[in-house]
């Protein structure tokens, strides 16, 4: 082992700093002594700052409670925040649940946690620099939901950018929660550490088809997409609209279950080219 490790010892003195070993030199101590380990010492240091700085910032995502003044629990729920919380927000987790209740993956017995941003930096600071999205959650790391700032009272969240938000009559606060706790019960249902590595279409599609409950037409939204509306491109619109039809269509129209799709997902170029047909037909589910 220690033969080996000394031969790893060298490889790295020849890739770190270019320079090819003496063959002459019989000794390899002397060698990694006078050569490698001086300079692995100057690049330790900054490795490990590096680490501690990341590790802190994991830490601060995983544990913000401290840092949020406003605290208040209700039915499975914990909200903390930066300004106080209106009493509304019984009504909006009330809405938020009975959204989430629509999915297979919910039980009454789970618990979430969920931060208001108000602030912007704040919302910077645990969205990963991202100002500009209305919810958050990194479920690979923690279950910890983050909430842009948000008018309780009205059940809505503020728009990210100037203007009315989009698809705002179908996205109030209610929604964001509901969306970003499905991909916390996604996480516990499929793995946390598993589930960045489902399409992005299923992820986002099914969390936005439990964060609509069902508020959402199927034969216009293919309509839409037969006509290359720019609704259905989260390229262009960043909404999940498109995403959101392929899994209801999958689910309500063909009768799969959100598991038998994660279970086998189909390919979404597929599916695109299905309903763009005639008359989409499920064959595309059943062979999956
Ligand atoms: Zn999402």
């Amino acid at each position: 082992m220690t033969e080996r490790l000394e031969q790893y010892a060298i490889l790295l003195d020849i890739i770190l700093i270019d320079r090819i070993p003496d063959p002459a030199l019989k000794d390899r101590k002397t060698l990694i002594t006078l050569h490698w380990k001086p300079r692995a010492r100057i690049l330790r240091w900054p490795g490990l700052c590096l680490g501690a700085v990341v590790m802190s910032y994991f830490g601060v995502l995983s544990y913000p409670q401290p840092a949020f003044a406003y605290h208040t629990s209700y039915r499975q729920f914990d909200v903390w925040s930066d300004r106080p919380i209106d009493a509304g927000i019984s009504t909006v987790l009330d809405d938020a649940t009975r959204r989430m209740s629509t999915s297979e993956l919910y039980s009454s017995d789970q618990k979430f946690r969920v931060f208001f941003c108000n602030a912007t930096w704040r919302l910077g600071l645990y969205a990963l620099f991202q100002t500009k999205v209305g919810g958050m959650v990194y479920s690979w790391l923690t279950p910890n939901i983050y909430i842009r700032n948000s008018v309780i009272a009205e059940n809505r969240i503020v728009s990210p950018r100037k203007g009315p938000m989009r698809d705002a009559a179908h996205r109030p606060l209610s929604y964001f929660i509901a969306h970003e706790a499905t991909h916390v019960m996604q996480a516990r249902a499929f793995g946390r550490f598993y589930l960045p590595f489902y399409p992005t279409w299923l992820n986002e599609g099914y969390a936005d088809y439990v964060g609509k409950a069902g508020d959402f037409d199927i034969a216009d939204n293919i309509r839409l997409l037969k006509a290359n509306d720019p609704a259905l491109d989260y390229q262009q619109s960043r909404l999940y609209r498109g995403y959101h039809l392929d899994v209801a269509w999958l689910m309500d129209t063909c009768g799969m279950s959100i598991r038998s799709i994660y279970a086998h997902p189909p390919s979404e170029k597929e599916i695109i080219k299905v309903l763009k047909t005639e008359n989409p037909n499920c064959a595309l589910a059943r062979t999956n």
